[in-house]
């Protein structure tokens, strides 16, 4: 009987271990659970999609629309050397239309289409300085629309030569002040009008389809790109100028909104000489000295880079989520593409060179160690007239400098800090 009480009594103790131990696994188990669900992996975190926002999805059924956006995030290399960050550079230029603006595009003409204001046979109309356009042109090919762009004659030739190869009509306007019927802006609201029902005027500065395209698409697309491709890391800082206001909006809080880790992201404006934006930024007042002396300017802008800068805060621009600004010299944008040629390779136009600039200038304030990412906005090639021709860089009233060696070094960038 002993031992079969003995027996008994082990039985229970064993019994009674192994409810212990099953009851301690499962808590164990469920305890490891819910520490995973709260605290993921760094793997597993990279892993999952971003909670937001979700990234535009692609056009079904291939074709043209397909080969937009996903363009490839270089470093350059040089520039990291220098600085001891990780300049990282989104090379918009490589999307068919040759800008970030076919995301743009595809997206104003996708929800034109969606609120039944655009049908087949439609015209597409827009007020651009050439990027929009031309990504507009090759769109409306590629759907069977009509295409009608109004620009100013202020901008390189090749950008008309290009829209008129795509078929599109073209009208060539004075610059003028944005009050003045005859911007060309105004001037492609009015022809759209003109045109009666069949006509949709497309309003890059206005409608939130720009701010959607780099909201849903540049924004959460460059931030994989860095996590997946760049061992891990989150950009530290986003540097860009602004034409409509779009991309800086959209990437500027589609990061923001994630503050993942507790830490922010700095967000940096570049503005060329004669733009509003950089008081707004540092001084809350939408104002540029060179507005006043519009009137014996021949040009808008006392600058010479192309399709960035505002006299005026957009709809688009005022989402964006900006902490500073760079005001960049046009010496400083010739200058730092000659340096992107002789150093990256890079043939870069002038709203590109100034970001670069602003890239810079943006490491040497955070500091070393931080992740820095712009914009590759457009090839050298559709320069090839103005920013990249050494009579009209040192023609005009700018006295600007044709570099008469590439540089090696970054010492041409100077002061521009100062409102001028
Ligand atoms: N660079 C170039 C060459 C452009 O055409 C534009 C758009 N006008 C920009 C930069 C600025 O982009 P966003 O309109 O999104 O501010």
């Amino acid at each position: 009987m002993a031992p079969a009480s003995s027996g008994n009594r082990s039985s229970s103790t064993t019994s009674f271990w192994s409810v212990l131990l099953a009851t301690a696994l499962i808590a164990s188990a469920s305890t490891a659970a819910a520490l995973l669900l709260l605290f993921p992996s760094r793997r597993h975190r990279r892993r999952s999609p971003p909670p937001h926002p979700q990234e535009q999805e692609q056009e079904p059924g291939g074709g043209y629309a397909a080969l937009i956006g996903n363009t490839p995030l270089v470093e350059l290399q040089s520039l990291s050397k220098a600085t001891g960050c990780r300049i990282l550079a989104k090379a918009e230029y490589l999307n068919p239309g040759g800008t970030s603006k076919d995301r743009v595009a595809l997206r104003m003409i996708q929800e034109a289409e969606r609120a039944g204001l655009l049908k087949p046979g439609g015209i597409v109309v827009e007020g651009t300085s050439g990027s929009t356009g031309i990504a507009l042109a090759s769109l409306c090919r590629a759907r069977g629309y009509r295409c009608l762009i109004v620009m100013p004659d202020d901008q390189a030739a090749e950008k008309v030569h290009l829209l008129q190869q795509f078929g599109a009509e073209v009208e060539v306007v004075k610059p003028a002040g944005i009050a003045n019927p005859n911007h060309y802006y105004n001037r492609a609201r009015t022809c759209a009008q003109e045109l009666g029902k069949e006509a949709v005027f497309m309003d890059q500065f206005e409608t939130m389809a720009n701010f959607h395209a780099h909201y849903h698409g540049t924004g959460p697309e460059i931030w994989r790109q860095v996590e997946e491709g760049f061992g891990g890391l989150r950009p530290d800082a986003f540097v860009m100028s602004a034409g409509t206001g779009g991309t800086i909006a959209g990437v500027s809080r589609s990061w923001k909104e994630r503050r993942e880790g507790g830490r922010e992201v700095r967000v940096f404006l570049v503005d060329p000489p004669g733009s509003a934006l950089f008081n707004k930024v540092k001084f809350g007042v939408c104002y540029a000295r060179e507005q006043r002396e519009r009137g014996v300017r021949r040009h808008r802008y006392d600058s010479l880079a192309e399709g960035i800068g505002l006299d005026r805060l957009t709809a688009n621009f005022k989402e964006a989520m900006v902490d500073d600004a760079f005001r960049v010299t046009d010496q400083e944008a010739v200058d730092m593409a000659h340096y992107l040629l002789q150093n990256e390779g890079l043939f870069v136009g002038s709203s590109t060179a100034m970001n670069v600039v602003g890239a810079v200038r943006a490491a040497w304030e955070m500091g070393e160690g931080h992740t820095i990412v712009t914009v590759l906005c457009d090839s050298g090639q559709r320069h090839l007239t103005r920013f990249w021709r050494r009579e009209w860089v040192e023609g005009g009233e700018r006295g600007l400098k044709w570099p008469e060696r590439p540089w090696t070094d970054l010492r041409f960038l100077r002061g521009g800090e100062e409102e001028g």
